[in-house]
């Protein structure tokens, strides 16, 4: 029996796509990090991020 008590915390909807490690997509396209992929795509996205705030600054002074 599986329970989903995770989702419930921090994710809407239902999990669409679940892989062996324990990240899942759900349904709403949200992801949820494992324990062991969580520090490292979350440095990827804040650093995509960075990127895009900087080329923002850059468009507000041009
Ligand atoms: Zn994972």
């Amino acid at each position: 029996m599986v329970e989903h008590k995770y989702s419930k915390w921090t994710v809407e909807g239902d999990k669409k796509t679940e892989w062996i490690c324990g990240c899942f997509q759900t349904a709403d396209n949200f992801f949820k990090f494992c324990e062991m992929h969580e520090d490292t795509l979350k440095k990827a996205i804040q650093a995509q991020v960075d990127e895009l705030d900087m080329t923002q600054v850059v468009e507000e002074k041009a």
